[in-house]
């Protein structure tokens, strides 16, 4: 009687579980270091358009790449997201990613805005593009002081000038496309003269450094636009008085132009679900797709024909973005790890 319960109850049970299992199957894994929550309507886009389930696991660069070496073969992430050159391109070598065959990816993706590795083909693609400019203090720095990165190491600016520490990818990136542009030497002599210039020791994410300069703690600093177009779309009265009494530059721009980063896609090495992958990976630079990036959070699109069409960003102000290959910034990043360490960029 009992054993008739239990193998009904078990018969039941496996007809309950099947169309789970089957909807299982449409399922895609997704390791990601962005960390906006605007990225939640661009998941729910993707699963409305294919029926594919995303799950996420959500932790910072650096985190995700150990946890996927951890995990080695029998790793279930499908797509690795991360957020700058310098990881992606640290992923790439370490071969976390596989080949991708796609006319789409191939046919949106700008090749400087791309990675691969000449020997085990693992390659990735930029999905948006972020650029880090100059904030500064209207009340109390003059602008034509801070019109180059090269500027943040004038005499002038001593006691002025703040940075999130030099160990962030976002930093590694800016200062390893520094090395590229002036050489190794040049580069760790202009490291140690902004570091000579901090007003403080570095700490907090670029926001803190927007809000550091609106309080006159640091005179200028440095920050990824998108940072300084939330604060102007903010309806809170202390965002705008921060907005109000910070200036932006374009650096660079009678030069090699204002750094640019990307944030970037791989198909994982051991994916299971590959073709689900490479489907999100190509939702991603669809218009639709990058559409999210710009709308919500004010990233500039991969795909040219994308346009950056928000107030915030048209406030902002053309600019001429660095030409160099971000696959170019991810490798100096090894000696731009060298140079913060020798000037203390911490
Ligand atoms: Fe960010």
């Amino acid at each position: 009687m009992i054993r008739t319960t239990f193998s009904r109850l078990a018969a039941a049970l496996l007809v309950a579980a099947a169309p789970a299992a089957m909807a299982q199957d449409k399922v895609l894994n997704l390791y990601s270091a962005r960390h906006y929550q605007t990225d939640e309507a661009l998941y729910a886009e993707f699963t409305r358009q294919t029926g594919i389930r995303i799950n996420r696991i959500e932790a910072g660069d650096e985190a995700l790449l150990e946890r996927l070496r951890n995990e080695g073969r029998n790793s279930p992430a499908d797509v690795l997201l991360l957020v700058d050159a310098a990881r992606l391109w640290k992923a790439q070598i370490e071969g976390l990613f596989q080949p991708v065959k796609s006319a789409t990816l191939e046919a949106r993706v700008p090749a400087t805005l791309r990675g691969k590795d000449d020997g085990q083909g693992s390659e990735w693609f930029g999905v948006s593009v972020r650029a880090r400019v100059i904030v500064y203090d209207k009340a109390g720095v003059d602008p034509a002081l801070v019109q180059t990165y090269q500027d943040l190491a004038r005499p002038e600016l001593k006691g002025k000038v703040c940075t999130r520490s030099g160990a962030h990818p976002y930093m590694l990136s800016l200062i390893g496309a520094m090395s590229e542009h002036l050489g190794a030497a040049q580069a760790e002599q202009w490291a140690g003269g902004v570091v000579a210039n901090f007003a403080r020791k570095p700490r907090g994410g670029d926001t803190d450094q927007i809000r550091a300069v609106a309080s006159g703690e640091c005179g200028v600093a440095l920050t990824n636009t998108y940072y300084l177009a939330r604060l102007m779309n903010s309806t809170k009265p202390q965002d705008q008085e921060v907005v109000a009494r910070v200036g932006m530059v374009w650096p660079n721009q009678k030069t090699w132009g204002t750094h640019v980063n990307v944030s970037g896609a791989g198909v994982a090495r051991n994916a299971p679900n590959r073709d689900h992958a490479v489907r999100f990976i190509e939702f991603l630079v669809s218009d639709a797709g990058q559409r999210h990036f710009v709308d919500g959070n004010f990233e500039w699109p991969v795909v040219k024909s994308v346009k950056a069409d928000k107030p915030e960003l048209a406030a902002l102000g053309q600019f001429k973005a660095d030409p160099l290959p971000v696959a170019s910034i991810g490798r100096a990043q090894v000696g731009a790890s060298k140079i913060i360490d020798r000037v203390g960029w911490r």
